[in-house]
Protein backbone atom coordinates (compact mmCIF):
# COMPACT_ATOMS: atom_id res chain seq x y z
CA UNK A 1 0.00 0.00 0.00
CA UNK A 2 2.75 2.45 0.79
CA UNK A 3 4.44 1.68 -2.39
CA UNK A 4 1.23 2.25 -4.50
CA UNK A 5 0.68 5.82 -2.68
CA UNK A 6 4.81 6.69 -3.21
CA UNK A 7 4.08 6.06 -6.81
CA UNK A 8 0.77 7.34 -7.18
CA UNK A 9 0.73 10.34 -4.81
CA UNK A 10 -2.87 11.70 -6.23
CA UNK A 11 -4.58 8.53 -6.52
CA UNK A 12 -7.30 8.04 -4.62
CA UNK A 13 -6.41 4.99 -2.47
CA UNK A 14 -9.01 2.97 -1.08
CA UNK A 15 -7.95 -0.72 0.66
CA UNK A 16 -10.89 -3.47 0.31
CA UNK A 17 -10.89 -6.89 1.67
CA UNK A 18 -9.49 -9.59 4.74
CA UNK A 19 -6.48 -6.78 5.36
CA UNK A 20 -9.10 -4.11 5.83
CA UNK A 21 -10.99 -6.25 7.88
CA UNK A 22 -8.54 -7.22 10.66
CA UNK A 23 -5.61 -4.55 9.98
CA UNK A 24 -7.52 -1.12 10.01
CA UNK A 25 -5.65 -0.06 12.45
CA UNK A 26 -2.50 -0.32 11.11
CA UNK A 27 -3.67 0.67 8.02
CA UNK A 28 -5.34 4.27 8.91
CA UNK A 29 -2.17 5.37 10.32
CA UNK A 30 -0.90 5.17 6.18
CA UNK A 31 -0.69 8.57 4.80
CA UNK A 32 -2.64 8.89 1.76
CA UNK A 33 -4.95 6.32 2.23
CA UNK A 34 -8.24 7.54 1.85
CA UNK A 35 -10.64 4.75 2.58
CA UNK A 36 -10.76 1.31 4.28
CA UNK A 37 -13.34 -1.25 3.27
CA UNK A 38 -13.70 -4.58 5.03
CA UNK A 39 -15.51 -7.90 4.38
CA UNK A 40 -19.04 -6.68 5.23
CA UNK A 41 -19.47 -3.57 3.08
CA UNK A 42 -16.66 -4.42 -0.08
CA UNK A 43 -18.94 -4.90 -2.49
CA UNK A 44 -20.50 -1.53 -1.68
CA UNK A 45 -17.65 0.55 -1.93
CA UNK A 46 -18.44 3.05 -4.66
CA UNK A 47 -20.80 4.52 -1.52
CA UNK A 48 -18.13 5.31 0.13
CA UNK A 49 -16.05 6.61 -2.30
CA UNK A 50 -15.82 10.43 -2.34
CA UNK A 51 -15.20 13.10 -4.70
CA UNK A 52 -11.51 13.97 -3.66
CA UNK A 53 -9.32 12.63 -1.08
CA UNK A 54 -9.33 12.47 2.68
CA UNK A 55 -7.73 13.89 4.90
CA UNK A 56 -8.08 11.09 7.20
CA UNK A 57 -9.03 7.26 5.78
CA UNK A 58 -12.65 6.46 6.41
CA UNK A 59 -12.86 3.40 7.89
CA UNK A 60 -15.89 0.93 7.33
CA UNK A 61 -15.48 -2.27 9.11
CA UNK A 62 -18.79 -3.63 10.09
CA UNK A 63 -19.48 -6.43 12.02
CA UNK A 64 -20.01 -9.41 9.39
CA UNK A 65 -23.71 -10.56 9.06
CA UNK A 66 -24.25 -14.28 9.80
CA UNK A 67 -26.89 -14.38 6.86
CA UNK A 68 -27.22 -15.97 3.80
CA UNK A 69 -26.63 -13.38 1.13
CA UNK A 70 -27.83 -12.46 -2.16
CA UNK A 71 -25.18 -10.13 -4.79
CA UNK A 72 -26.34 -8.05 -7.50
CA UNK A 73 -24.55 -9.15 -10.51
CA UNK A 74 -22.02 -6.19 -11.85
CA UNK A 75 -20.68 -5.54 -15.60
CA UNK A 76 -22.48 -6.45 -19.12
CA UNK A 77 -19.12 -6.38 -21.39
CA UNK A 78 -18.39 -9.84 -23.36
CA UNK A 79 -16.71 -12.69 -21.17
CA UNK A 80 -14.08 -14.63 -23.07
CA UNK A 81 -12.68 -16.39 -19.95
CA UNK A 82 -13.61 -19.20 -17.23
CA UNK A 83 -15.94 -16.90 -15.62
CA UNK A 84 -15.85 -17.03 -10.76
CA UNK A 85 -19.45 -17.38 -9.67
CA UNK A 86 -19.29 -16.68 -5.69
CA UNK A 87 -21.74 -19.17 -3.85
CA UNK A 88 -20.84 -19.25 0.05
CA UNK A 89 -18.50 -17.00 2.11
CA UNK A 90 -17.55 -17.32 5.56
CA UNK A 91 -16.16 -20.76 7.37
CA UNK A 92 -17.25 -22.29 10.93
CA UNK A 93 -14.30 -24.80 10.99
CA UNK A 94 -11.41 -22.91 12.99
CA UNK A 95 -7.91 -24.74 12.06
CA UNK A 96 -5.66 -23.65 14.11
CA UNK A 97 -3.33 -22.02 12.09
CA UNK A 98 -6.09 -19.59 9.43
CA UNK A 99 -7.24 -16.25 10.26
CA UNK A 100 -10.19 -16.85 7.80
CA UNK A 101 -13.03 -17.41 10.02
CA UNK A 102 -12.54 -14.16 12.09
CA UNK A 103 -11.47 -12.12 8.63
CA UNK A 104 -14.32 -13.18 6.67
CA UNK A 105 -16.87 -14.34 9.10
CA UNK A 106 -19.48 -17.61 9.89
CA UNK A 107 -20.59 -19.80 7.22
CA UNK A 108 -23.57 -18.45 4.82
CA UNK A 109 -24.87 -19.13 1.46
CA UNK A 110 -25.83 -17.54 -1.50
CA UNK A 111 -29.34 -17.13 -2.11
CA UNK A 112 -30.22 -20.28 -5.16
CA UNK A 113 -31.66 -17.89 -7.23
CA UNK A 114 -29.55 -15.52 -7.22
CA UNK A 115 -26.58 -17.50 -7.95
CA UNK A 116 -28.70 -18.98 -10.55
CA UNK A 117 -29.45 -15.64 -11.98
CA UNK A 118 -25.84 -14.42 -12.08
CA UNK A 119 -24.75 -17.70 -13.76
CA UNK A 120 -27.38 -17.24 -16.94
CA UNK A 121 -25.69 -13.75 -17.51
CA UNK A 122 -22.80 -15.00 -17.28
CA UNK A 123 -23.19 -17.00 -19.84
CA UNK A 124 -24.85 -14.58 -21.92
CA UNK A 125 -21.97 -12.77 -21.59
CA UNK A 126 -20.16 -15.33 -23.23
CA UNK A 127 -18.61 -17.89 -20.21
CA UNK A 128 -18.64 -21.18 -21.33
CA UNK A 129 -17.30 -22.36 -17.68
CA UNK A 130 -17.97 -21.21 -14.01
CA UNK A 131 -16.03 -21.93 -11.31
CA UNK A 132 -18.03 -22.07 -7.88
CA UNK A 133 -15.84 -20.32 -5.26
CA UNK A 134 -16.51 -19.29 -1.44
CA UNK A 135 -14.23 -19.97 1.49
CA UNK A 136 -15.97 -23.39 2.61
CA UNK A 137 -18.13 -23.73 -0.85
CA UNK A 138 -18.89 -27.89 0.30
CA UNK A 139 -20.70 -26.73 3.49
CA UNK A 140 -23.39 -24.53 1.17
CA UNK A 141 -26.33 -24.60 2.87
CA UNK A 142 -29.29 -22.47 1.76
CA UNK A 143 -33.65 -23.54 2.84
CA UNK A 144 -32.09 -27.18 2.98
CA UNK A 145 -30.22 -27.30 -0.45
CA UNK A 146 -26.38 -27.83 -1.00
CA UNK A 147 -23.55 -28.45 -3.44
CA UNK A 148 -25.11 -30.71 -4.81
CA UNK A 149 -28.90 -28.57 -5.05
CA UNK A 150 -26.59 -26.11 -6.72
CA UNK A 151 -24.19 -28.33 -9.21
CA UNK A 152 -28.04 -29.49 -10.26
CA UNK A 153 -29.44 -26.35 -10.91
CA UNK A 154 -26.53 -24.99 -12.66
CA UNK A 155 -26.25 -28.09 -14.92
CA UNK A 156 -30.27 -27.24 -16.25
CA UNK A 157 -28.31 -23.39 -17.42
CA UNK A 158 -28.63 -23.33 -21.36
CA UNK A 159 -25.48 -22.89 -22.51
CA UNK A 160 -23.42 -23.50 -19.58
CA UNK A 161 -20.79 -25.97 -20.57
CA UNK A 162 -18.63 -26.95 -18.13
CA UNK A 163 -19.01 -26.02 -14.31
CA UNK A 164 -15.28 -26.76 -11.92
CA UNK A 165 -15.48 -26.67 -8.18
CA UNK A 166 -12.77 -24.50 -6.81
CA UNK A 167 -11.63 -25.83 -3.94
CA UNK A 168 -13.40 -27.77 -1.31
CA UNK A 169 -12.91 -29.26 2.04
CA UNK A 170 -12.30 -33.09 2.44
CA UNK A 171 -15.20 -33.93 4.32
CA UNK A 172 -17.92 -32.13 2.65
CA UNK A 173 -17.59 -33.68 -0.33
CA UNK A 174 -21.16 -35.72 -1.50
CA UNK A 175 -20.61 -38.94 -3.19
CA UNK A 176 -23.41 -37.58 -5.77
CA UNK A 177 -21.28 -34.97 -7.40
CA UNK A 178 -18.82 -38.35 -8.71
CA UNK A 179 -22.11 -39.44 -10.31
CA UNK A 180 -21.90 -36.08 -12.24
CA UNK A 181 -18.52 -36.02 -13.10
CA UNK A 182 -18.98 -39.55 -14.71
CA UNK A 183 -22.06 -38.60 -16.69
CA UNK A 184 -20.85 -37.15 -19.98
CA UNK A 185 -24.03 -34.99 -20.53
CA UNK A 186 -23.61 -33.60 -17.15
CA UNK A 187 -21.42 -30.19 -17.18
CA UNK A 188 -19.83 -30.69 -13.80
CA UNK A 189 -16.05 -31.47 -14.87
CA UNK A 190 -13.77 -34.35 -13.31
CA UNK A 191 -11.73 -32.00 -11.18
CA UNK A 192 -11.09 -31.79 -7.61
CA UNK A 193 -8.89 -29.59 -5.55
CA UNK A 194 -9.19 -30.51 -1.95
CA UNK A 195 -6.91 -29.19 0.28
CA UNK A 196 -4.79 -31.36 2.70
CA UNK A 197 -2.28 -29.56 4.20
CA UNK A 198 -0.31 -32.05 6.08
CA UNK A 199 0.44 -36.16 5.65
CA UNK A 200 1.02 -36.40 9.13
CA UNK A 201 -1.89 -37.35 11.72
CA UNK A 202 0.13 -35.87 14.68
CA UNK A 203 0.19 -32.87 12.49
CA UNK A 204 -3.25 -32.75 11.47
CA UNK A 205 -4.52 -32.70 14.90
CA UNK A 206 -2.58 -29.91 15.73
CA UNK A 207 -3.93 -28.10 12.94
CA UNK A 208 -7.67 -29.18 14.12
CA UNK A 209 -8.13 -30.54 10.81
CA UNK A 210 -11.14 -32.73 10.70
CA UNK A 211 -9.57 -35.96 9.04
CA UNK A 212 -6.75 -38.09 9.37
CA UNK A 213 -4.41 -39.08 6.71
CA UNK A 214 -6.01 -42.60 6.70
CA UNK A 215 -9.42 -41.03 5.74
CA UNK A 216 -8.21 -39.00 3.54
CA UNK A 217 -6.37 -41.73 1.88
CA UNK A 218 -9.33 -43.89 1.58
CA UNK A 219 -12.07 -40.83 0.53
CA UNK A 220 -9.25 -40.03 -2.34
CA UNK A 221 -8.78 -43.66 -3.60
CA UNK A 222 -12.83 -43.90 -4.05
CA UNK A 223 -13.14 -40.88 -5.61
CA UNK A 224 -10.66 -41.68 -8.35
CA UNK A 225 -11.78 -45.31 -8.43
CA UNK A 226 -15.23 -43.66 -9.15
CA UNK A 227 -14.96 -40.86 -11.51
CA UNK A 228 -13.03 -41.60 -14.85
CA UNK A 229 -10.13 -39.40 -15.89
CA UNK A 230 -10.40 -37.44 -12.65
CA UNK A 231 -7.76 -35.02 -11.08
CA UNK A 232 -7.41 -34.87 -7.88
CA UNK A 233 -5.36 -31.28 -6.61
CA UNK A 234 -4.73 -30.34 -3.70
CA UNK A 235 -3.10 -27.80 -0.62
CA UNK A 236 -0.04 -28.79 1.11
CA UNK A 237 1.18 -26.27 4.26
CA UNK A 238 5.35 -27.42 4.95
CA UNK A 239 6.96 -25.60 7.90
CA UNK A 240 3.78 -24.91 10.70
CA UNK A 241 4.70 -25.21 14.25
CA UNK A 242 5.42 -28.68 15.68
CA UNK A 243 6.16 -30.34 12.28
CA UNK A 244 8.72 -32.49 12.37
CA UNK A 245 10.82 -33.84 9.64
CA UNK A 246 9.41 -37.29 10.17
CA UNK A 247 5.37 -35.35 9.90
CA UNK A 248 7.14 -34.09 6.52
CA UNK A 249 8.03 -37.31 5.57
CA UNK A 250 4.22 -38.72 6.09
CA UNK A 251 3.36 -35.95 3.75
CA UNK A 252 5.25 -36.22 1.13
CA UNK A 253 4.85 -39.94 0.97
CA UNK A 254 1.37 -39.18 0.75
CA UNK A 255 1.77 -37.11 -1.89
CA UNK A 256 3.96 -39.43 -3.82
CA UNK A 257 1.84 -42.41 -3.48
CA UNK A 258 -1.70 -41.86 -3.91
CA UNK A 259 -4.16 -40.46 -6.47
CA UNK A 260 -3.28 -37.19 -5.82
CA UNK A 261 -1.95 -35.39 -9.52
CA UNK A 262 -0.53 -31.94 -8.31
CA UNK A 263 -0.14 -30.10 -4.71
CA UNK A 264 -0.13 -26.12 -3.99
CA UNK A 265 2.60 -25.84 -1.51
CA UNK A 266 2.75 -23.03 1.22
CA UNK A 267 5.29 -22.19 3.62
CA UNK A 268 3.60 -21.62 7.13
CA UNK A 269 3.50 -17.97 7.91
CA UNK A 270 2.05 -16.87 11.20
CA UNK A 271 -1.19 -14.74 11.75
CA UNK A 272 -1.75 -13.29 14.94
CA UNK A 273 -4.30 -13.70 17.02
CA UNK A 274 -4.37 -17.81 15.79
CA UNK A 275 -3.87 -20.96 18.28
CA UNK A 276 -1.30 -21.95 15.85
CA UNK A 277 0.67 -18.71 16.50
CA UNK A 278 0.86 -19.83 20.39
CA UNK A 279 2.11 -23.33 19.78
CA UNK A 280 5.67 -24.33 20.32
CA UNK A 281 8.24 -25.84 17.82
CA UNK A 282 8.28 -23.06 15.52
CA UNK A 283 9.80 -24.32 12.38
CA UNK A 284 13.26 -22.15 11.02
CA UNK A 285 12.61 -20.62 7.73
CA UNK A 286 15.71 -22.88 5.99
CA UNK A 287 13.99 -25.92 7.22
CA UNK A 288 10.86 -24.86 5.93
CA UNK A 289 12.43 -23.62 2.91
CA UNK A 290 13.72 -27.02 1.69
CA UNK A 291 10.45 -28.63 2.46
CA UNK A 292 8.82 -26.47 0.60
CA UNK A 293 11.66 -27.18 -2.25
CA UNK A 294 11.15 -31.21 -1.77
CA UNK A 295 7.17 -30.99 -2.06
CA UNK A 296 7.02 -29.05 -4.90
CA UNK A 297 9.25 -31.40 -6.53
CA UNK A 298 7.08 -33.88 -5.90
CA UNK A 299 4.27 -32.11 -7.46
CA UNK A 300 6.22 -31.46 -10.51
CA UNK A 301 6.60 -35.42 -11.12
CA UNK A 302 3.02 -36.32 -10.09
CA UNK A 303 1.71 -33.73 -12.79
CA UNK A 304 3.95 -34.83 -15.40
CA UNK A 305 2.99 -38.66 -14.69
CA UNK A 306 -0.65 -37.54 -15.01
CA UNK A 307 -0.06 -35.56 -18.34
CA UNK A 308 2.41 -38.56 -19.54
CA UNK A 309 -0.46 -40.99 -19.12
CA UNK A 310 -2.56 -38.96 -21.31
CA UNK A 311 -0.35 -38.80 -24.42
CA UNK A 312 -1.86 -39.73 -27.62
CA UNK A 313 -5.43 -39.24 -26.28
CA UNK A 314 -7.45 -36.34 -27.64
CA UNK A 315 -9.40 -34.09 -25.10
CA UNK A 316 -11.47 -31.27 -25.18
CA UNK A 317 -9.63 -27.69 -24.24
CA UNK A 318 -11.47 -24.74 -23.47
CA UNK A 319 -9.23 -21.97 -24.88
CA UNK A 320 -8.38 -18.80 -23.22
CA UNK A 321 -5.54 -16.91 -24.16
CA UNK A 322 -2.92 -16.49 -27.25
CA UNK A 323 1.03 -15.75 -27.02
CA UNK A 324 3.52 -15.76 -29.87
CA UNK A 325 0.89 -17.77 -31.83
CA UNK A 326 0.33 -20.28 -29.17
CA UNK A 327 -3.17 -20.91 -28.34
CA UNK A 328 -3.62 -22.22 -24.71
CA UNK A 329 -6.41 -23.62 -22.80
CA UNK A 330 -7.81 -26.03 -19.90
CA UNK A 331 -9.03 -29.59 -20.28
CA UNK A 332 -12.33 -30.75 -18.40
CA UNK A 333 -9.53 -32.42 -15.83
CA UNK A 334 -7.24 -29.17 -16.00
CA UNK A 335 -5.18 -30.12 -18.02
CA UNK A 336 -2.92 -26.91 -19.23
CA UNK A 337 -3.17 -27.96 -23.36
CA UNK A 338 -1.16 -25.25 -25.73
CA UNK A 339 -1.30 -25.82 -29.89
CA UNK A 340 -0.36 -23.58 -32.21
CA UNK A 341 -2.78 -22.92 -35.06
CA UNK A 342 -3.61 -19.17 -36.95
CA UNK A 343 -7.42 -19.28 -36.11
CA UNK A 344 -8.65 -17.39 -33.09
CA UNK A 345 -9.29 -19.80 -30.61
CA UNK A 346 -10.25 -17.64 -27.77
CA UNK A 347 -13.47 -19.28 -25.76
CA UNK A 348 -14.06 -22.07 -28.14
CA UNK A 349 -13.82 -25.77 -27.16
CA UNK A 350 -12.21 -27.79 -29.37
CA UNK A 351 -10.54 -31.46 -29.93
CA UNK A 352 -6.89 -31.49 -29.05
CA UNK A 353 -4.48 -34.10 -29.65
CA UNK A 354 -2.40 -34.54 -26.61
CA UNK A 355 1.63 -34.78 -27.83
CA UNK A 356 3.82 -33.62 -25.98
CA UNK A 357 4.74 -32.33 -22.39
CA UNK A 358 6.47 -28.96 -21.84
CA UNK A 359 6.45 -28.03 -17.88
CA UNK A 360 2.98 -27.59 -16.65
CA UNK A 361 2.15 -27.87 -20.65
CA UNK A 362 0.59 -30.87 -23.15
CA UNK A 363 0.98 -29.12 -26.66
CA UNK A 364 -0.83 -30.81 -28.64
CA UNK A 365 -2.38 -30.18 -31.80
CA UNK A 366 -6.46 -29.20 -33.49
CA UNK A 367 -7.61 -32.84 -34.84
CA UNK A 368 -9.57 -30.90 -37.02
CA UNK A 369 -6.39 -29.19 -38.26
CA UNK A 370 -3.60 -31.22 -39.77
CA UNK A 371 -0.48 -30.65 -38.66
CA UNK A 372 0.73 -31.94 -35.24
CA UNK A 373 3.13 -30.13 -32.81
CA UNK A 374 5.85 -32.36 -33.66
CA UNK A 375 5.58 -32.02 -37.22
CA UNK A 376 5.18 -28.37 -36.77
CA UNK A 377 8.78 -28.47 -34.57
CA UNK A 378 7.26 -26.32 -31.73
CA UNK A 379 9.53 -26.19 -28.98
CA UNK A 380 8.94 -25.49 -25.15
CA UNK A 381 11.39 -22.16 -26.06
CA UNK A 382 8.41 -21.25 -28.19
CA UNK A 383 6.07 -20.80 -25.10
S1 LIG B 1 -8.24 -23.55 6.42
FE1 LIG B 1 -10.17 -23.55 5.27
S2 LIG B 1 -11.49 -24.91 6.44
FE2 LIG B 1 -9.84 -24.34 7.83
S3 LIG B 1 -10.58 -22.53 8.92
FE3 LIG B 1 -9.44 -21.79 7.16
S4 LIG B 1 -10.99 -21.48 5.59
FE4 LIG B 1 -11.91 -22.80 7.15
Amino acid sequence: VRSFIRKNPHAYTAVIGCYSQMGHQTLSEIEGVDLIVGNQEKLNVLDYVAAGKNEHALVVRDRIERDDFTIDTVGDGPLTRRANLKVQDGCNFMCSFCIIPFARGRARSRELDNLVVEAQQLVSRGAKEVILTGVNVGTYQYEGRTLVDVVQRLNAVDGLERIRISSIEPTTIAEELFEFMNDPGHALVPYLHIPLQSGSNRVLQLMKRKYSREEFIAFIEQAHAIVDDLCIGTDVLVGSPGETDADFDDTLDLLANSPLCYAHVFKYSERKGTPASRYEGKVDPATASLRSAKARRVSAQKRRAFHQARLGRVMEVLFESEEDGCWSGYTGNYIRVAVRSSSRLENEVRAVKLERICGDFVFGSLVDESESAVAQGISCEER
